[in-house]
């Protein structure tokens, strides 16, 4: 499929003939600053927020386009990786007519924008391995499939996809391929970022929520190629990432030292951990990781949920999720966390 695509064939009728909205900031950037902006009904008196954001972000993807190679017009910010996702669904997928694959166990928003968006999900579960069936999901996929999501690193399972696996569902998916890479830096991996160029139908999004420390700032990358990302901007609210946040985002890319520093740390805690645990009486199976949790399958998920939670700790149960029976989530916390939750465990097994 990759040599004749067409991203105007994948595209919905309605976005096809948007216009979408210009701002005052759109046409007069604030860079030229010995301008006097009375275009945007502004509060003129400094406080550092007066003035609406750049719609564009176009510092702090100068910055992105620095660090990860690739050009900024290849690049779309989002409020959130969750608004990424949703303007992909919102850009390529027409309600009560298309539909998009996912692969449980994983990230749960995928499916909760399809529903937001009417959109049908068809779940090919991974493998007992937590790998995708290639053959199964191909076969799955008809003429209103436009979105193949693969989360790799994958939540819950922690593991990385294999990267023949990967390619050959690029290389023969009909659709767009989105793989979400939001836990890559903990990963030995390389991202698939750099294989942009070669597939047209790829979308990598990435975040600054887990490895870069920065949740609560709510900002989420998506990187595609230049024609996709076009789409993306014409349809995205123009103010979507307020200045705190670019600010702040800024401020946190210009530290790369610091962001290896805890990566390094983190990683060096999740092998610590994956050895205690594996000394646990009561834990079976503790999954490879490249991310910055660990899945382990207990005894009774529900019972030492609960009881880790009387001892005031608090992880994720995923007993409930295909192939995750009776499986904890321990996120990797600082080294005096992991071993409150070590003991904790410990105390459980009657010692
Ligand atoms: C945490 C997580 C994200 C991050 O979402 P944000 O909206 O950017 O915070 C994205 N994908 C997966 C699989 C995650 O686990």
């Amino acid at each position: 499929m990759t040599k004749n695509f067409n991203i105007q064939n994948l595209l919905r009728d309605n976005i096809k003939s948007l216009k979408s909205y210009s701002s005052a900031r759109d046409e007069f950037q604030a860079a030229s600053s010995d301008l006097v902006f009375l275009d945007a009904n502004e509060n003129p008196f400094e406080n550092g927020v007066n003035r609406y954001p750049d719609p564009q972000q176009i510092k702090l993807k100068q910055r992105l386009s620095q660090l990860k190679g690739i050009p900024s017009n290849q690049i779309l910010l989002g409020n959130g990786s969750d608004e990424v996702l949703d303007l992909i669904f919102r850009a390529f997928c027409e309600p009560n007519r298309d539909n998009v694959l996912t692969l449980p166990p994983t990230y749960g928003m995928y499916s909760v924008l399809a529903n937001l968006n009417a959109i049908e999900v068809i779940e090919i579960a991974l493998d007992t391995h937590f790998e995708p069936k290639v053959e199964a999901i191909l076969k799955a996929s008809n003429s209103h499939s436009k979105l193949l999501f693969l989360c790799s690193p994958n939540n819950p399972t922690a593991n990385s996809f294999k990267s023949a696996s990967i390619e050959k569902l690029i290389k023969n998916f009909n659709g767009l391929v989105v793989i979400d890479e939001a836990y890559i830096d903990f990963s030995k991996v390389e991202s698939w970022v750099s294989r942009l160029a070669v597939f047209p139908n790829l979308i990598v999004t990435q975040t600054l929520s887990k490895a870069y420390g920065l949740a609560g700032i709510r900002l989420g990358i998506c990187y595609a190629s230049a024609e996709i990302i076009a789409i993306l901007n014409r349809i995205k609210p123009p103010y979507n990432i307020n200045e705190l946040t670019q600010q702040k985002a800024l401020e946190r890319l210009n530290d790369p030292a610091q962001v290896s520093e805890e990566i390094q740390k983190l990683v060096q805690q999740r092998e610590w951990l994956i050895s205690e645990l594996k000394q646990i009486a009561f834990v079976g199976t503790v999954y490879p990781s490249d991310a910055n949790f660990i899945l382990a399958k207990v005894d009774d998920a529900n019972k030492r949920y609960s009881e880790l939670i009387k001892q005031g700790i608090v992880v994720r149960n995923r007993t409930n999720q295909v192939g995750c029976e009776n499986c904890l989530r321990f996120t990797v916390g600082t080294q005096m966390e992991n071993i409150k939750l070590i003991k904790a465990l410990q105390d459980l097994t009657g010692f």
